[in-house]
């Protein structure tokens, strides 16, 4: 499929003038057309729920627009728990899936009513002892280990993660939680990320409402909802189909009927924790060339880097780019795109073919709405960018200033950098 982005250079030529390149711009028709279409593809099942993945864009601003849709947020850390919380997002409507947690992450996910969803069998009494009680509703996490497979294609490797509960651990866990008075249970799994295939969620359904079924039979255990988790992937490259939501909804729909409604758990609420499939097509980080290097290769330099998007640096994910009013042109130059960091992996593309590029041309990386802004750090003291809302009605809305090295050295507590460069402005 054509990749085509949802700003123009003149666009951006206006933006500019009030936000410098680069920056993170996102999408909100799009935003809210998927939002809906998800809804749409699970309203047969009465409980269902998202939980936005924080974790994927924390923005207040974006995940206000999500929750007209009806979705509420998975949380996995203290500052996101902090963030929903302090957006009202009601206790029943934040799901905490973390691992490896500490301690005072359980007692504000408790003290704001999430629900928890345990990573491992010994987080049972780890929870116990430092809340002094189990809540009466808790979600174990499933990692059945070795492959995840679709037909013969393996998606991804369970057994090498870290995550989750073994099969033996779900129902003795279960076990334990019952005795201890918990009344109400959860099943959560996240065995492949990224999946850009219709068959994930199905096939995810089916394993773990088969093992919802056993669970109630040889544990009693009642249970409320099974969580899907994230994982529905997005076509980043142009020659990935991508998924259907609807047609997804539908076969989760048949296996609930299959294996749910006759071992009479038809009441069992759907669950799902998207970050990716919610966000990742609505975002493009917007950089500006300023350098053309001929040496070796043919590079062009521009002024965002691995600080503004990770994943090529870190995974070699591919992110496609589009040069702005150059669209029609065609991809007659190889070109590696690298930010300024001092280290040869920052860099975007490599041998990537665009049409002839100039110094000043704007480039939409896109695909960055999830995990981009996100995953951003501060390496060689570089600053995070600005995040814009771009309006159904066209305007554009700053949604984050970028930083300034103020905040960049205001951790260093009594040693005033920034007062001891600009003296007077401190
Ligand atoms: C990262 C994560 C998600 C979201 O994953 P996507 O690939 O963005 O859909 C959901 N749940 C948990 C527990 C996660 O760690």
């Amino acid at each position: 499929m054509e990749k085509k982005a949802f700003v123009t250079k003149e666009l951006v030529e206006e933006i500019v003038k009030d936000y410098p390149t680069p920056f993170h711009i996102y999408d909100e028709r799009g935003i809210r057309e998927n939002a809906r279409a998800l809804k749409e593809a699970f309203a047969w099942n009465k409980g269902y729920k998202e939980f936005f993945a924080v974790k994927a864009t924390p923005n207040p601003f974006l995940i206000d627009i999500l929750r007209e849709y009806g979705c509420g947020c998975d949380c996995s850390s203290l500052t996101e728990l902090m963030l929903s919380h302090a957006m009202g997002i009601p206790g029943e409507d934040i799901m905490f899936s973390s691992n490896d947690t500490p301690a005072e992450e359980f007692a504000l996910a408790a003290r704001i009513g999430a629900t928890i969803n345990l990573d491992d069998i010994t987080h049972i009494d780890f929870l116990e002892k430092t809340l002094g009680y189990l809540p009466k509703t808790l979600s174990c996490r499933y990692n059945p280990g070795g492959y995840f497979s679709l037909g013969t294609d393996i998606m991804d490797n369970p057994g090498d993660a870290k995550y989750g509960f073994t099969t033996e651990q779900m129902f003795e866990g279960y076990r334990i939680l019952k005795e201890k008075g918990v009344e109400n249970f959860g099943i959560h799994a996240f065995l492949a990320s990224n999946t850009v295939t219709n068959e994930y969620y199905p096939t995810l359904a089916k394993q773990l409402f088969g093992l919802a079924v056993q669970l109630k039979e040889q544990t009693g255990a009642n249970i409320r909802f099974i969580n899907l988790s994230g994982g529905i992937g997005i076509p980043y490259r142009p020659d990935q189909t991508p998924n259907d939501i609807r047609a997804i909804g539908d076969s989760v729909r048949k296996v609930y009927e299959e294996i749910l409604v006759p071992a009479g758990m038809g009441d069992v609420a759907i669950y799902t924790e998207l970050g990716r499939f919610m966000m990742g097509p609505y975002g493009h980080l917007v950089t500006r060339v300023i350098h053309q290097k001929h040496t070796h290769k043919e590079y062009l330099g521009v002024d965002a880097c691995a600080v503004n998007l990770m994943r090529p640096a870190m995974y070699g994910a591919y992110h496609h780019i589009t040069v702005l009013g150059r669209e029609e042109e065609p991809c007659a130059q190889k070109y590696d795109v690298t930010g300024s960091l001092c280290e040869n992996n920052d860099k975007f593309a490599i041998d990537r073919m665009l049409p002839r590029v100039e110094i000043g041309d704007y480039l939409v990386i896109h695909d960055t709405g999830a995990h981009g802004f996100a995953m951003g750090y501060n390496y060689n003291g570089k600053l995070k960018s600005a995040e814009l809302l771009l309006h159904e009605d066209g305007s554009v809305q700053l949604i984050r200033r970028a930083e300034t090295p103020r905040d960049y050295f205001a951790t260093f507590d009594g040693f005033d950098i920034y007062g001891k460069m600009f003296p007077g402005r401190s």
